[in-house]
């Protein structure tokens, strides 16, 4: 998977080659990662990316030509999706990784800064994603965000493609509790069936406890996965 991205702070990035399984697999080949900086296309003596408004009022505005001429600069492969990181967007999801990992060779991630973008970058993207309905300042965090979640479900990322089945948002229901040892920890103990070997009784105890675990705090995805729905 190549992955492109459009920022004016190239810096953010690095620190995700370095983190643990998400690194390795940049190492290993699985995903390269380029970020390009719309200062870098510039033309003018000043290397000016933004500006005010027209219409007045606060902050300053992305201005479309660098952020144009860096996307135009980066290599297209044929399954390539462009993605715009946005508060307005359409809010991120499970689905949404699963859909980039296995559907497409290339992703370009758009990072918006200052007040926002100049609107007619948004022709450039595909998708609006947003990772919230909260404002952070600039698009770094988001993309990285996506980047990790998109990574993470690539063959070859983590050892078993198990684990990332069972996982919270894969299906309707949030994950089952894990425990490891001592069996007693500060009078904390691990319940019992876990330690019983009984591998019957294990799955019906995790089963439940992942249908009550959900009602409690997401009765949304609770009500969905009644409904039969998917996720
Ligand atoms: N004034 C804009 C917000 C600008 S925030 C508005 O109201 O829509 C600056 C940039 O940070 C955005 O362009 C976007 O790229 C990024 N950003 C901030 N919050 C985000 C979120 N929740 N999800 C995705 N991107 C976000």
């Amino acid at each position: 998977m190549r992955l492109d991205v459009v920022s004016l702070a190239p810096e953010a990035f690095a620190p995700l080659l370095e983190l643990g399984v998400i690194g390795r697999a940049f190492s290993a080949g699985i995903a390269e990662l380029h970020v390009h900086n719309p200062r870098d296309h510039t033309t003018d003596r000043y290397r000016k990316v933004d500006d005010q408004p027209y219409g007045g009022g606060a902050g300053m505005v992305l201005k479309p030509e660098p952020v144009f001429a860096a996307f135009e600069a980066i290599p297209q492969l044929v399954r390539r999706r462009v993605l715009l990181m946005s508060p307005q967007g359409h809010p991120l999801h499970q689905a949404d990784l699963r859909r980039w990992a296995t559907g497409y060779d290339q992703l370009v991630l758009l990072c918006g800064h200052y007040e926002g973008f100049d609107e007619r970058i948004r022709s450039l993207a595909d998708e609006e994603v947003s990772i919230g309905d909260f404002v952070l300042t600039g698009g770094e965090l988001p993309a990285a965000t996506v980047i990790n979640g998109v990574v993470r479900l690539l063959p070859g990322t983590v050892g078993t493609p198990a684990s990332l089945e069972e996982e919270s948002h894969s299906s309707l229901l949030l994950e089952h509790p894990h425990y490891t040892r001592p069996a007693v920890f500060r009078e904390m103990e691990v319940p019992e069936v876990l330690r019983s070997g009984d591998h019957a009784a294990i799955a019906r105890w995790r089963q439940e406890q992942q249908q009550q675990r959900t009602q409690e705090r997401r009765p949304d995805l609770h009500e969905r996965w009644l409904g039969g729905s998917k996720p």
